[in-house]
């Protein structure tokens, strides 16, 4: 057998190339094939809206009225004909009605300076202009002293100028988040159109791994992986987890579960066992299912050996077990590709700028990425970022500690002090 150790670098193949298992693909071109593979789910839901927070809009939205429905008061003060206070003050008014928000105004005003007590949200009576702010008015029993002439509009909210009926409201694609809730209950909509739940199956390989609760035997582990990717996707209200627990280091048995997550879910994560190794069953097993893997290895640290493939219309993400790696793996390359199944218009992770406040050497050829805490700004006001652990792939510390993944490009040799880099927030 050849023994790698004693080689020299340039006779060992470089990070680009087809390897015995299968070509090292660049990150960038891994996480465009998994995002252009993921098809938004088919099904479709309407759900009242007090069960859509997160869901994604399946059709696009309009704007059922004009909001606000109708010209009302900003402020609590007096509607004037702003006609009646022309020249130069001050003008004495008489308070004729009183009109609260949920009233409806009377009569049409006539010349002949009467002002109506308008509460905010009350409709402006009609003929009405302008709105003065009470703090500006003074009350001397049934009229007004104003001193400023009004502007014509002020302290009005006109009838559609938040929104217009038949303006859109949402696209098709946009996350129902509390404010766009908000948008589409202003306009009365009591139920939305929404894409179905993306069905993600989870499973963890090893024979090492016993689940948090259980004893702990000689040579095994908690599985920390289960939960991690669990509790992501608990955060997703677009995604339904069906988990199917440890399954062992048996091509078999990896088979069966395989099969069985296919005929029951959209995405299938399994972490664990995703190598080349003789204990590593995970990319026979796909094949054995006649699944077939279009991502085999990828040029990124952590998580080189994932893989990505399908098996019948079930997406695989095959992530490797050492928590970091399948951490990263998933957040980087599995998370965009479901949410694109969410149907989400946006599913690519949003990048911010940040400047290095360490340094590290890293491999030319690979993206790495790297765990990081922000320890403050520099002087255009960038989160400067300082690295956590030493990058082994096996640290749950240093992830648990970090708010971002900094991405260090290929190109990229090593990081110094004040280096630009961009980092995707985890916390
Ligand atoms: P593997 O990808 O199966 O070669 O595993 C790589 C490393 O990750 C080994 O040290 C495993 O014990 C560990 N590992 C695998 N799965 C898990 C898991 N679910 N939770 C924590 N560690 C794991
Ligand atoms: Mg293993």
């Amino acid at each position: 057998m050849r023994n790698e150790a004693l080689l020299a670098p340039s006779q060992l193949a470089p990070a680009c190339e087809a390897g015995p298992e299968g070509e090292v693909i660049p990150f960038d071109v891994a996480s465009a094939k998994a995002l252009a593979v993921a098809a938004p789910v088919s099904r479709r839901e309407r759900l009242s809206i007090f069960e859509a927070t997160g869901r994604i809009l399946s059709a696009t939205v309009r704007s059922a009225i004009d909001l606000p429905p109708f010209d009302n008061s900003a402020m609590d003060g007096y509607a004037v004909r702003s006609a009646d206070l022309q020249g130069s003050g001050p003008w004495v008014l008489k308070v004729g009605q009183r009109v609260a928000a949920g009233e409806t105004a009377h009569g049409v005003a006539q010349p002949g300076g009467v002002a109506v007590r308008i509460l905010t949200g009350a409709p402006i009576p009609k003929g009405f202009d302008s709105v003065l702010m009470q703090e500006r008015c003074e009350r001397r029993d049934d009229h007004i002293i104003v001193t400023d002439a009004p502007r014509v509009g002020q302290n009005i909210r006109r009838a559609g100028e938040d929104i217009e009926s038949g303006q859109v409201a949402a696209e098709t694609g946009a996350e129902l988040t509390p404010q766009l809730l908000a948008l589409l209950a202003g306009q009365g909509r009591a139920y939305v159109d929404v894409i179905g739940k993306v069905r993600v199956g989870i499973l963890s390989t090893g024979n090492e791994l016993r689940d948090p609760g259980e004893a702990l035997g000689s040579g095994q582990i908690y599985n920390s992986n289960r939960i991690a990717i669990r509790a992501a996707l608990a955060r997703c209200a677009w995604a339904d987890v069906i988990d199917f627990g440890i399954v062992r280091d048996r091509r078999d048995l990896l088979v069966d579960a395989i099969g069985e997550a296919a005929g029951k879910c959209d995405a299938l994560i399994t972490t664990g066992g995703a190598s080349a190794g003789e204990e590593d069953h995970v990319a026979a097993a796909i094949t054995a299912c006649g699944g077939e893997l279009d991502v085999l290895k990828v040029a990124m640290r952590p998580g080189k050996p994932v893989k990505i493939g399908f098996v019948g219309s079930t997406l695989l993400a095959a992530l490797p077990g050492n928590p970091n790696a399948a951490f990263v793996t998933f957040r980087q390359i599995a998370f965009p590709a479901l949410r694109a199944m969410a149907g989400l218009a946006s599913p690519k992770l949003e990048w911010h700028p940040g400047v290095a406040g360490f340094s590290y050497e890293k491999r030319l050829g690979h993206t790495e990425f790297v765990p990081v805490e922000v320890v403050g700004s520099d002087n255009c006001g960038r989160p400067v970022l300082s690295m956590l652990g030493k990058g082994s792939s096996a640290s749950l510390r240093a992830m648990s500690l970090a708010q971002g993944i900094a991405r260090l490009p290929p190109g990229t040799p090593s990081v110094s002090p004040g280096d630009s880099l961009q980092f995707d927030r985890i916390a």
